[in-house]
């Protein structure tokens, strides 16, 4: 395994309010020998099965006590999330901390019916198929949605009785720290969830390799996911991937247009549109683009952009300097190449005299080949093409290596069947912006990932299928060697 790397210049790195720039936290880095002992307490803590073999209905009782210490603490962590993320905090408040918490129940009650399976009528054997922990697992979280996205991957985990290493985003550590401290208060046996902090290239591609992990769900960006998938390859670790989108959202002219303006606005400019499942590319049928895109470009200039703490705020501020200048570099493409129209927004606010303020763009283009809708721009950056119908609009959604989400806003049932059947996409949202149900798997297809969430790829990933064979009776063997002997 290769050594962590040199070691770094400074043993804390520090995070910034990207509304003010001001300091925020300074947070420990974990070296080399903290991590080697963080996965040699998850092994002892699995192999001496105080949790891992603990009665499913103590681990279910537990995690619901989180589920319920979490939503107690719910004004503080929404607090830190805005903090770090920058995502106005009656989001935070609505979506993104009360999710958490249900994640936690969620599997907790799932394991009152999670069964095995067993087949005996059809053979000679009793054969009984049971899903067993893999061990230890290491979850890896963005810093668009922290808790909300670590939560669904350690819930899982930690319900089929594994041990969880727990590695934040350099960006939004805060709120998954106090969230897993919370689960300690709540009654989580010490040992079994350890939150590591590091960047990426450090201290988590140091322990994607790591021998003594045994499957890694992650959550991030598809250039990330191939370097884990290539260093977990080593050791031929269980990897579930869901990375990131560019998702098509389809308006047809069957569209009850109000609804459809409301849930465009929302599937790309809720969470600031960094979001893996942001409607960044909205495709709209020529009969009714015109209204379409004054209706909504209208409704774009007057969202609120400002204080992220502030209850009436829309839109907040970019995470960090490097994503703000990324989605910059996007905009100043925009207004200099003739394949695109600004519509409005296409430069950093000039209200603000810091932090990392974008305005909510639109821009509009009929090509669909070029970086703004190739490429994946995590902010409130949304680009509408018009389309002559339902096959042009398949054919330009699928035109992407990207296959995570696909909307369709119509009331007219055989479109959206078409449309279902035809998006090349793991999910499609038809009429809604985004709805996530841990019953219905979440992933994506060809560059959006590898593995589906919630039910039943949570439980695939952090398990390993074991298989009993029991004859039903004395089998007639054959006597091998018998003949031959004394
Ligand atoms: P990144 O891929 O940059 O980072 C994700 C996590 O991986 C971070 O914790 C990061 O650490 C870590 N990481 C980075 N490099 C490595 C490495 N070589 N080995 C191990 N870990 C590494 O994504 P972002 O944090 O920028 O998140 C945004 C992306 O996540 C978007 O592409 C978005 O679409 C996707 N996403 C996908 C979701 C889905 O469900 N499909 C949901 C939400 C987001 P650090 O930040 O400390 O460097």
């Amino acid at each position: 395994m290769a050594p962590l790397g040199p070691a770094p210049d400074h043993e804390h790195f520090r995070l910034y309010y990207p509304a003010t720039e001001e300091p925020l936290a300074d947070v420990h880095i974990a070296d080399e020998e903290s991590l080697r002992a963080a996965v040699s307490i998850a092994r002892e803590t699995f192999e001496q099965g105080f949790w891992s073999t603990m009665l499913p209905s103590e681990r279910a009782r537990i995690m619901r006590r989180i589920e319920q210490t979490i939503s107690r603490h719910s004004e503080e962590l929404a607090l830190l999330h805005t903090l770090e993320t920058g995502i106005p905090i009656a989001q935070a408040r609505a979506m993104y901390i009360p999710r958490s918490a249900e994640n936690f129940g969620f599997f907790a009650d799932l394991l009152a019916s999670h069964a095995g399976e067993t087949y005996e009528q059809t053979g000679r054997y009793l054969s009984i198929v049971t899903r067993e922990p893999v061990g230890v697992a290491l979850v890896i979280a963005p810093w668009n949605a922290p808790t909300v996205l670590s939560s669904m991957k350690l819930a899982a985990a930690i319900a089929m009785g594994n041990s969880v290493i727990l590695k934040p985003s350099e960006y939004a550590p805060l709120s998954i720290l106090r969230m897993i401290e919370l689960a300690y208060e709540a009654g989580l046996p010490e040992g079994v969830v350890q939150v590591v902090c590091g960047t990426g290239e450090t201290v988590g591609a140091y322990l994607t390799q790591h021998p003594g992990i045994d499957a890694v769900g992650f959550i991030g960006g598809t250039a990330t996911g191939k370097r884990i998938m290539a260093s977990a390859a080593g050791t031929l670790k269980k990897v579930g991937l869901e990375l990131g989108g560019k998702s098509a959202n389809i308006v047809l002219a069957t569209a009850d247009l109000e609804r459809a303006i409301d849930g465009s606005l929302m599937a790309i400019f809720s969470g600031n549109g960094e979001q893996c499942l942001a409607g960044a590319r909205i495709l709209v049928e020529d009969s009714i683009a015109d209204e379409f895109i004054e209706k909504f470009v209208t409704r774009t200039r007057a969202l609120r952009v400002g204080d992220p703490l502030d209850v009436s705020t829309e839109i907040g501020p970019l995470a960090f300097r490097q994503h703000f200048e990324k989605v910059s570099g996007f905009a100043e493409e925009a207004v200099s190449n003739s394949h695109y129209r600004v519509l409005c927004g296409g430069s950093p606010c000039e209200q603000f005299d810091c932090g990392f303020f974008f305005e909510p763009t639109v821009v509009e283009t009929n090509s669909n080949s070029g970086r703004l809708c190739q490429e994946e721009i995590f902010g409130p950056f949304v680009t509408i093409q018009r389309v002559t119908g339902i096959d042009d609009a398949l054919e330009t959604a699928n035109d992407s290596d990207y296959g995570l989400v696909g909307y369709v806003w119509s009331d007219h049932l055989p479109s959206v069947m078409k449309i279902r059947k035809q998006l090349r996409t793991g999910t499609v949202l038809v009429n809604t912006p985004m709805a996530r149900d841990l019953r219905a798997p979440f992933g994506g297809v060809r560059q959006s990932g590898i593995g589906r969430d919630g039910l039943p790829g949570s439980i695939e990933l952090f398990t390993e299928e074991k298989s009993t064979l029991i004859p039903h009776a004395p089998l007639d063997l054959p006597k091998f060697g018998a003949d031959g002997a004394p």
